[in-house]
């Protein structure tokens, strides 16, 4: 059976000094084993403290991610807002890929009051440029760069979307914020039965290699007519996490799980513990 991995989205709370290496020590502590790059402001990582990190990483068993910044729009109005958000794709799984990063999650647009297949479209042209322009570091497992299940509905990035646009473009994959996808639903997508329709979705338009190593983000969240509000730490939301690691044991996926609940390591724990609990 493949295997999970859990981990924080970012430095845990409880690792001292608020330095990535000093995380990843406290990730491996802790007994998870992943956490994610917190790009998403700018990345503050350079070429050297890179070698650095991916180093200590591979010394410590602690499988990295990287999420690129907020600041993407593929369907911004503004050539040059198109422009810096290619920019900023590109450093992040540049930086990322020097850090020996599986994985680099961005959120990719919002619709701007375009219909969803003209999004899909320009969304689309954007994702193969970044892919035939993007450095990955040579003789590596090649870095995945992930569209992301949004939380928004005025944002791009429903499962179906994701899906298809994995399938249409060479090197592209899912990350699948299943908070995100409960949110912008207002909360109907809650059941195991929900959660199983999810991943026979990425089985059957990926096959089953999609579910071998999926990214998938997972917190407690707030929602409304809009979808996400914020996140929350899981006890506090009605997110059915149980359910949600069943369907991912009995779906034998493989991969990473990102908790992005306020408290980061105690929810990723307690997700870990529950994951384990099953099987
Ligand atoms: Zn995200």
């Amino acid at each position: 059976m493949p295997e999970l991995l859990f981990g924080t989205a970012g430095i845990p709370h409880s690792a001292g000094e608020r330095t990535t290496l000093k995380g990843i020590e406290r990730i491996a502590e802790l007994g998870l084993g992943c956490m994610e790059l917190e790009f998403v402001r700018g990345v503050r990582v350079n070429e050297k403290s890179a070698i650095e990190i991916k180093q200590l990483a591979r010394e410590k068993g602690v499988r990295l991610s990287a999420h690129a910044s907020y600041f993407i729009n593929f369907n911004a109005r503004e050539t040059e807002k198109i422009t810096a958000s290619r920019k900023r794709l590109l450093h992040a799984v540049r930086i990322a890929s020097l850090c020996g990063a599986r994985s680099v999650v961005f959120h990719a647009a919002f619709y701007m009051g375009d219909s969803p297949q003209k999004t899909y479209d320009a969304v689309k042209n954007q994702t193969e440029e970044i892919i035939n322009q993007a450095e990955f570091v040579a003789g590596e497992e090649r870095l995945i760069i992930r569209p992301e299940t949004t939380g928004k509905i005025s944002q791009f990035g429903t499962i179906e979307e994701l899906v298809n646009l994995s399938s249409e473009v060479n090197g592209l994959a899912p990350c699948v914020d299943f908070a995100h996808c409960h949110a912008r639903t207002n909360g109907k997508t809650n059941s195991y039965e929900d959660f199983c329709d999810i991943l026979s979705c990425i089985e059957n338009k990926l096959g089953k290699a999609a579910l071998d190593d999926m990214h998938i983000h997972i917190a407690g969240i707030a929602y409304g007519d809009k979808g996400e509000i914020k996140h929350l730490n899981l006890k506090e939301s009605d997110l059915n996490y149980p359910a949600l690691l069943r369907a991912l044991k009995d779906f034998r996926v493989g991969g990473l799980v990102i908790c992005e609940s306020p408290n980061l390591e105690d929810d990723a724990l307690l997700l870990q513990e529950t994951y384990r609990y099953f099987g």
